[in-house]
């Protein structure tokens, strides 16, 4: 079987270490930097860390949004990491982000940022009962989820990534530690 390819958005943020992760993980990355780069040749998106508002306004400007969101809505797996999360989710409070809304959880924008900045911390992966380190950087916080969203992490409790059909998203950053666990979970989709 061929390698899934993968389109890496890298108009901002931390999109290199995810291409370092999804080469290790057995993927091929490719970038995503304007509207030509999208193509239903993709197996799957990946959607950075960064600052979520920036990177919906390059979306907009760089004709990037519709395609994508077409995808998306189509059932191209997607995975959102912290920024990423916010451009996925359907409700966001803390500040604008309008972003493709196909993610039916609620997250609060810099929730775990403005004391504590960036810290790491042991999560659970709820499919194995597994610890997992965690790596927050300005976090977003998952507020509440609806109906079949499955938790896939949790951090005292609190659902930290999950997945709702071939979407996941998270609010840390798998790509900074070398864990691949949620890598070979968006892979397996
Ligand atoms: N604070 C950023 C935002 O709201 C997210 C932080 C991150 O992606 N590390 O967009």
């Amino acid at each position: 079987m061929s390698k899934p390819t993968v389109g890496v958005l890298a108009v901002q943020g931390a999109f290199i270490e995810h291409e370092r992760r999804l080469s290790e993980a057995g993927a091929s990355p490719v970038e995503l930097r304007c509207a030509a780069d999208i193509s239903a040749d993709l197996d799957g998106l990946v959607l950075p860390g960064g600052e979520s508002t920036t990177q919906l306004k390059l979306l907009h400007e760089l004709g990037m949004f519709e395609p994508m969101l077409d995808m998306i809505q189509a059932g191209t797996p997607v995975m959102g990491t912290c920024a990423g999360m916010i451009l996925l989710a359907e409700d966001v409070e803390g500040g604008a982000a309008n972003g493709f809304r196909t993610l039916p959880i609620r997250v609060l924008r810099n929730a775990y940022g403005r004391q504590l900045g960036s810290f790491s911390a042991e999560g659970i992966y709820q499919p194995t009962g597994q610890e997992m380190e965690l790596r927050f950087i300005r976090a977003p916080r998952i507020e509440s989820v609806e109906d079949g969203v499955e938790t896939l992490v949790s951090l005292d409790g609190q659902p930290v990534a999950v997945r709702y059909g071939n979407q996941i998203a998270c609010a840390f950053h798998p790509e900074l530690t070398d864990d691949l666990t949620l890598y070979e979970e968006f892979l397996k989709i």
